[in-house]
């Protein structure tokens, strides 16, 4: 029989669980041909979100829980997660029921039928999402295509159900900086994508705010491209072509018509404008120089307060 694990991350989501409790249920039970493990990761919620989940193992010894000494994002989450699953398959799925547990069974049945090593889902519509939010989200893809060598879906979730292979694969790379979409693209195998409408979240809050989404594809970018360390350089090159040009104009013009190049409003506008070339430049290496102290830390990705037995 196979084993399948489920891993769901759960961040302040006590309003939500007790729905997703009785969706998840109702799925795990009518797959007869499957035992389950549900496996809860608390991700240092600060609401009754650990009371439930304990409630959830005793009620059910299908359902596990691991309890962060505090919020390390969902990424981390994530992590936990699929180092702890001990099934064949594992399915990777919010607690918000934006991810509908009721695509787990054809998930199951395509990767036991199939050659393929996962199954994902990506949601066709951004209904219900502010306006500005999906057009950066769109702008997002559009750029990290471009830029990394891997290549991210519009609109992939990580909501999807994976091979033991394709899960040892990704607990490889154990890096400190992560960002999944980039991690299971980079790993390669067969992805098999499951189009859906998007579904609005069935209770509670989101957690993420424009900014902290900035700086998750500001991540992911950075992560996956040195592709904005050779622009800057190419910027550079740019801008001394541009000047050598400028430096022969004025020196002609000086010994041809005798006139000196006029005014400081200019000179200040061009220190201006280099100086911001620069500094952007050196943030851009800034980045990447981050991302490495980070990663020479060696730091755990999580570290755990509690576990069910
Ligand atoms: N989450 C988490 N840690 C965090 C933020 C979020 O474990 O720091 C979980 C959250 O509980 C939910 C999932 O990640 O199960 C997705 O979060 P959310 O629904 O807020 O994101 P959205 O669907 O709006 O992108
Ligand atoms: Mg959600």
């Amino acid at each position: 029989m196979d084993k399948i694990s489920v891993i769901v991350p759960c961040f302040n989501e006590e309003e939500v669980l007790p729905l997703f409790f009785e969706e998840i249920v109702k799925v795990i039970s009518s797959m007869k041909e499957c035992v389950f493990e549900v496996l809860f990761v608390n991700d240092g919620s600060s609401d009754g979100t650990l009371k439930v989940l304990k409630e959830f193992s005793k009620k059910d010894d299908r359902m596990k829980f691991i309890s962060f000494s505090r919020n390390f994002g969902k990424e981390a989450a994530i992590y936990a997660g699929l180092k702890e699953a001990t099934g064949d398959f594992v399915v990777l799925t919010d607690a918000d029921l934006q991810d509908p547990p009721t695509l787990i069974p054809e998930m199951y049945r395509s990767l036991t039928e199939g050659e393929v090593d996962c199954v994902a889902t990506r949601r066709v519509t951004r209904k219900g999402e502010p306006v500005l939010r999906s057009f950066f989200a769109r702008m997002f893809y559009r750029i990290i295509n471009r830029l990394a060598k891997i290549n991210i879906v519009d609109g992939a979730r990580d909501f999807r159900m994976m091979k033991r292979s394709m899960v040892n694969a990704i607990l490889e790379v154990s890096e400190v900086n992560r960002f999944s979409k980039g991690i299971f693209s980079w790993v390669g195998f067969e992805t098999k994508w499951i189009p859906y409408e998007n579904v609005n979240r069935a209770a509670g809050k989101t957690k993420w705010s424009f900014f902290s989404l900035l700086q998750y594809s500001i991540e992911g970018i950075v992560g996956y491209s040195t592709m904005p360390l050779t622009f800057a350089a190419l910027l550079g090159i740019l801008f001394c072509f541009i000047s050598l040009i400028l430096i022969c104009v004025i020196i002609v013009r000086t010994l041809v018509w005798g006139d000196s190049t006029a005014g400081w409003p200019s000179l200040a506008c061009i220190i201006f404008f280099i100086g911001g070339i620069q500094l952007f430049c050196i943030g851009i290496l800034g980045e990447y120089l981050a991302k490495t102290y980070l990663e020479t830390k060696k730091r755990p990705i999580y570290v755990v307060k509690e576990k069910s037995e």
